[in-house]
């Protein structure tokens, strides 16, 4: 690891003292965030697996909807690596905060359950999860797990034990809308907290990249972690270009063991 420089060492210091005054803090996390566990974020494109496919379009409702093989297809290898990713050193450091009362609560674009498997509780997933599947037909609504081997491995199509057609993992597809309960729950933390910290998130896609945005405006701070500037590092408190996966067990262990 590269010893950080004076100026990130100064900017996590004052993340950690934001933590260590704030009352509700809550964290927004982004693909980012799990990329040090080698999960690819598909929105951005443009390399190796993804290229084949434009994801904006076999990764849409509408696809899902004529052709769910195709889609199935393209999902089998991502679906391949969430299933044996592990959580890097910042989502445990993320539940160790939360065990420790310093969050309230993570706000996540992530679909791979990373959070979870670390340890954190109150964890609002605004693109959906994959622990769960929805009948396209009588909505009758599956525990994910035993399906997930024979399909990456053997790429078996889930099908519905009441009616059997396709079963939809419930993540939140291009054009389709976000999870209603997960949108207010997030609104309102936005909108209640003291601080809010945005993870591995280059908050370009909406309306979740607004949430910060509704924090400021109450007057909450704003820490930024992320490897590429985002639309609001110039209204943040503290603002830091470098891997989550160093820079958010840092300041974890500054704001736990001073
Ligand atoms: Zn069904």
């Amino acid at each position: 690891m590269i010893p950080f420089s004076p100026q990130t060492k100064t900017a996590i210091e004052f993340a950690a003292d934001l933590f260590r005054q704030s009352k509700h803090a809550v964290v927004l996390t982004g693909a980012g965030l799990s990329t040090p566990s080698g999960i690819p974020d598909f929105r951005s494109g443009g390399t190796g697996l993804w290229s084949r496919d434009e994801p904006m379009e076999v990764a849409s409702l509408t696809t899902f909807r004529v052709a769910p093989e195709r889609f199935f297809e393209w999902f089998r290898p991502l679906a391949n690596q969430i299933y044996h990713a592990q959580p890097n050193a910042a989502h445990h450091a993320l539940s160790e905060l939360e065990k420790a009362g310093q969050i309230r609560s993570i706000i996540t674009q992530n679909i791979d359950v990373l959070h979870q498997k670390a340890g954190s509780r109150t964890v609002i997933e605004m693109h959906g999860t994959l622990r769960t599947l929805t009948c396209t037909q009588c909505y009758h609504q599956q525990d994910a797990a035993p399906y997930l081997v024979p399909f990456v491995e053997k790429g078996e199509i889930p099908l519905c034990p009441k009616c059997g057609q396709v079963l939809k993992p419930d993540v939140i597809l291009f054009g389709e809308q976000l999870p209603q309960a997960a949108w207010f729950q997030a609104q309102r933390e936005a909108r209640q907290c003291d601080l809010m910290m945005v993870a591995g998130s280059s908050l370009e896609v909406l309306p979740v990249a607004g949430l910060p945005m509704q924090a400021l405006d109450r007057g909450a701070h704003l820490i930024i972690i992320n490897n590429a500037s985002t639309y609001l590092n110039v209204r943040a408190d503290v603002a830091i270009l470098e891997d989550v996966a160093e820079v958010i067990p840092a300041i974890a262990e500054k704001v736990l063991n001073g």
